[in-house]
C-alpha cells in the first residue's frame, strides 16, 4: 500500500525535537511491505495541515498522521480535521469512560480540557489510546484512508501496532519487503561503489543496492519488493552470496547487530574476557562494550590513560617509546594493549592513542592520525588510520574501527 506519513508540531521545525515518530513508523510500514511514499512535517498550523491533507491524498492510498490532538491550545490537528472532513465533533461515551478510569488511576479528575478530547468527529473509527488521553481517529474520504494519532511516542507506537497496522492490512495485494544489512569497513562508499559496479548493474529490478556511510562504516542494504515472499527471499539470498563473493576483504557483519553486540556474544559464548586502554575515545569503546546487557560477564574494565604519565604507570609503557615515538605510534598503543592484557588479566585487549582534533596537528602526525591495537596472548597488531578533521566524528570513527579490529581479532580473521 502507498502511504505517506505526516507529523506535526512545531517544536519538530525549530528543531526542539527530533522526528522519531517518522523514522520509526516508516520502518515499522517498510517491513510490514507498505511503501512509504514520503515524510512531511508540519508546523501547528490548521491551514498547513489542512492543505496538505488535500494534496496528500492524491499520491497515496494512506496518510498516517501524529501530533496536534492533545488538549492545549497549540494542539489544532482537530480544527484541520474538523474542516477537512466537514465532520462535527460529538462526545464519545466510550472513549469519555476510559479518559474517567485512565485519569482516576492516576489520582486525577476530568478537567473540562479532558471532556474535549473525549469527541471525536462523526463517522470516525475510534482506536483507544491504552497509555495516554487522546484517541486514535480514522477517517475516509475520496478512497484514501486517514489514521490521525497523538505525537508522544509511546502513544503512537501502542496504536500503530494494536490499531492502525491491522487496519492497512485489510486491502489484499501488499507487497512483502525484504533486506539484508552488509556491513563493511576498510573502503570509503565510492571505492566500495566502484568494486560493486558490475555486481550492481546485473541486479534485477526487483532489488535495490543502497550505500549508507557513516562514522567509518558503510552500511550496504540488499532489498527487494516482491508478492512471493518465498521467491523474493531466495533471490536476496541468491545475490547476498554474489555480493559477498566481490566484497568480502571489506565484509565486517551480515546482519543488524552492532559490533558490541556481537563481540559480546562471541565472548560470553567463548567464556574470555576482554579489556581496553583508551587515549583519545576517552573511554568511548568501554562504554559502547558495557551498552550490552550482560557485558559484566566478559568485560573486565578500560583504562583511560590520557597523559603520557599514566599510560606508563598503569600500562607501563616504557619512557623511551613515549620518547622516541610520540604517544600516537604504533609501538605505543603496542605497548598500551599489552600492558592492558597484564593489568587487566584478560584474553584481549585494545588500545586506541590518536590526535582527535582540532588542534594538535605536529609536522609528521595531521589531525586525525589514529593508532589502533588489539592484542591477545598470541600477539599484538596494530594498524594507522587518518580520520577527518572534526573531533566528534574522529572519535566515532576510531571507536567503530577498534570494534572492527577487535572483532576481526576474536574471529581470527587477522
Ligand atoms: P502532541 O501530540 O502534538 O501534543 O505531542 C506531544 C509530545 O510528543 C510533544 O511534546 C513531543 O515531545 C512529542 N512528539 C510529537 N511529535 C513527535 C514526533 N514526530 N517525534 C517525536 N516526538 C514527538
Ligand atoms: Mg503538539
Amino acid at each position: 500500500m502507498t502511504v505517506e506519513i505526516i507529523t506535526i508540531g512545531d517544536e519538530l521545525l525549530i528543531g526542539h525535537t527530533a522526528d522519531t515518530n517518522a523514522q520509526w513508523m516508516a520502518r515499522f510500514l517498510s517491513d510490514k511491505g507498505h511503501r512509504v511514499q514520503r515524510i512531511t512535517s508540519l508546523p501547528d498550523t490548521p491551514e498547513a495541515i489542512f492543505w496538505e491533507l488535500a494534496s496528500a491524498q492524491k499520491r497515496s492510498s494512506a496518510l498516517l498522521v501524529t501530533g496536534g490532538l492533545g488538549p492545549t491550545r497549540d494542539d489544532v490537528t482537530r480544527r484541520a480535521i474538523e474542516q477537512f472532513f466537514g465532520a462535527a465533533w460529538q462526545m464519545n461515551d466510550q472513549v469519555y469512560r476510559r479518559l474517567e478510569t485512565y485519569l482516576a488511576e492516576r489520582g486525577y479528575g476530568v478537567s473540562r480540557l479532558n471532556r474535549e478530547q473525549a469527541k471525536t468527529p462523526e463517522g470516525a473509527r475510534v482506536f483507544i489510546n491504552q497509555v495516554g488521553t487522546a484517541p486514535g481517529l480514522g477517517l475516509e474520504k475520496d478512497g484514501c484512508c486517514y489514521y490521525f494519532m497523538p505525537g508522544v511516542p509511546a502513544e503512537m507506537r501502542d496504536l500503530m501496532e494494536k490499531a492502525v497496522a491491522g487496519e492497512l492490512n485489510r486491502p489484499a495485494g501488499n507487497e512483502y519487503y525484504r533486506y539484508q544489512i552488509i556491513v563493511t569497513q576498510g573502503l570509503p562508499e565510492a571505492h566500495l561503489a566502484q568494486k560493486l559496479k558490475d555486481y550492481e548493474k546485473n541486479l534485477p529490478a526487483q532489488l535495490d543496492l543502497a550505500y549508507l556511510p557513516g562514522s567509518g562504516l558503510v552500511r550496504i542494504r540488499l532489498s527487494g519488493r516482491g508478492k512471493d515472499e518465498k521467491q523474493l527471499i531466495q533471490l536476496l539470498d541468491e545475490k547476498l552470496a554474489e555480493l559477498k563473493a566481490v566484497a568480502s576483504p571489506y565484509i565486517v557483519h551480515i546482519g543488524e547487530e552492532s559490533l558490541e553486540q556481537l563481540i559480546g556474544q562471541k565472548l560470553a559464548g567463548m567464556d574470555r574476557t576482554l579489556a581496553t586502554a583508551e587515549s583519545c575515545t576517552g573511554g568511548s569503546i568501554a562504554q559502547r562494550i558495557t551498552s550490552v546487557p550482560g557485558s559484566s560477564r566478559y568485560f573486565r574494565g578500560a583504562a583511560v590513560t590520557y597523559s603520557n604519565g599514566i599510560k606508563m604507570r598503569l600500562l607501563g609503557v616504557a619512557e623511551p617509546t613515549l620518547h622516541e615515538h610520540g604517544a600516537v605510534s604504533r609501538q605505543v598503543v603496542e605497548e598500551m594493549a599489552r600492558g592492558a592484557l597484564d593489568l587487566f588479566q584478560v584474553d584481549y585487549a585494545v588500545a586506541v592513542s590518536g590526535i582527535a582534533g582540532p588542534t594538535g596537528d605536529t609536522p609528521t602526525k595531521s589531525v586525525g592520525t589514529t593508532w589502533i591495537a588489539v592484542a591477545s596472548e598470541k600477539g599484538v597488531h596494530a594498524r594507522r588510520f587518518v580520520f577527518g578533521k572534526d573531533r566528534v566524528l574522529n572519535i566515532q570513527k576510531a571507536t567503530n574501527t577498534a570494534l572492527v579490529l577487535l572483532k576481526r581479532l576474536i574471529w581470527e580473521e587477522i
